[in-house]
């Protein structure tokens, strides 16, 4: 746990999402993955296929990123990550004889990449550099959020550490069946519990610590004033502080508001394990990959109803919009946000297609009792304070 690390205080909070896709991509939506802006730092939450291209195509800068944090080692959701490392830690294939690479020296005292995810999510890296002969220039280590069920010790592979993996990667025993401050500094922290999917799968929770209230001026400066207090006074009344006047007058700052909150869910077709962790959220980013659209998807099958299809998406781990607007409001989320579509609803520009999108907002928005939007590829929402 990095507890004592400071961060800036963050200004903007922003979520660009990178792919918006399930099982396929198309020419309009990538496999999943999206980033995390906290003022200029990026954490991305997984990194599905070809993430790479999509950072370049968005305003979020690659170099930036300090964390990736991994749902699920379905492919769809991972099989980006090693891709990306290479490019962010500078790697390469290796010298020929009597070459010296520097990169078999790297520095692991500290890692320039932390990366956090369920069992094999370690092995599955290790395995993929190793057999890839690919050596990285910079150091990253691999955090994983063991269920109670998972073997709690060891790393998953018969291959040890590389030279660029720290040793000190830990494996995170689940503590009244979540992971609580996976990670935390002086500003934001992340907690995690396991959601139920077709293979074992994670929720993330990003909290911003209490941020200064807002403050009214006029309540301070005529007591400054008739004082004679410098106005730099106002600096420490920004921060919640007491202020003691030379006539003896105490003045007290506005007292400090929540943080914004985020959850980001990975595939699912019950979330309930994290509603307790997930309450109040400022947004929820949920999965809505298949839907039941009589009469405005032409795929539709005349044998289907809405119990038929909800069935199925189930049994594949998944979520209707319906069971996604549940969710969000049964956890009180001042905003929904729908991604992980099947490959029948592309999101394009056509007519069609908009309508489809409208409908699945439509069904989710019904059962959240606020309008839903759905994620397209590219798409950055800036989340701001909610009032509550
Ligand atoms: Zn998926
Ligand atoms: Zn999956």
């Amino acid at each position: 746990m990095s507890g004592g690390v400071e961060r800036a205080p963050l200004g903007s909070l922003n979520v660009t999402f990178l792919g918006t896709a399930s099982a396929q991509p198309s020419s309009t939506r990538n496999h999943s993955a999206l980033s995390l802006r906290l003022g200029g730092d990026v954490w991305l939450f997984d990194c599905g296929e070809a993430t790479q291209h999509q950072l370049q195509k968005s305003t979020v800068k690659m170099g930036k990123i300090e964390k990736i944090f991994i749902t699920h080692t379905h492919g769809d959701h991972i099989f980006g990550l090693i891709p990306l490392m290479a490019s962010l830690l500078n790697g390469s294939g290796g010298t020929t004889d009597g070459s010296e690479d520097p990169r078999l020296h790297v520095d692991t005292k500290t890692a320039t990449l932390e990366i956090y995810g369920p069992l094999g999510t370690r092995a599955y890296v290790r395995n993929g550099l190793a057999y890839t002969h690919t050596n990285l220039g910079a150091s990253y280590v691999v955090h994983e959020l063991r269920l109670d069920s998972d073997p709690q010790g060891d790393d998953f592979t018969a291959i040890s550490h590389l030279p660029a993996e720290c040793t000190f990667g830990r494996n995170i025993q689940q503590v009244n069946g979540c992971w609580t401050d996976i990670y935390k500094d002086s500003i934001v922290s992340v907690s995690a519990a396991p959601i139920l999917h077709s293979v074992p799968c994670v929720g993330f929770v990003i909290t911003e610590a209490p941020v200064p209230g807002k403050i009214d001026p006029s309540k301070y400066v005529p007591a400054l004033k008739r004082t004679k207090t410098p106005m730099s006074a106002m600096r420490q009344l920004q921060q919640g502080e007491d202020v003691v006047l030379a006539d003896g007058t105490i003045l007290h700052g506005p007292p400090r508001r929540d943080g914004r909150k985020v959850v980001i869910l990975g595939d699912t077709y019950d979330p309930s394990p994290i509603a307790g962790l997930a309450e109040d959220a400022d947004l929820l980013i949920h999965e809505a990959t298949n839907a039941h659209l009589p009469g405005i998807d032409a795929n539709t099958k005349d044998t289907d109803t809405y119990k038929v299809v909800e069935a199925r998406t189930k049994s594949r781990g998944h979520s209707t919009p319906q069971m996604a607007g549940a969710f969000a409001k049964r956890i009180r989320t001042g905003r929904l946000i729908l991604n992980h579509f099947s490959a029948r609803y592309p999101g394009d520009d056509s007519e069609n297609s908009k309508a489809i999108m409208n409908a699945i907002g439509g069904l989710a928005a019904a059962q959240y009792g606020q309008d839903v939007v759905c994620a397209t590829d590219l798409m950055s929402v800036e989340i701001s304070f909610r009032d509550k």
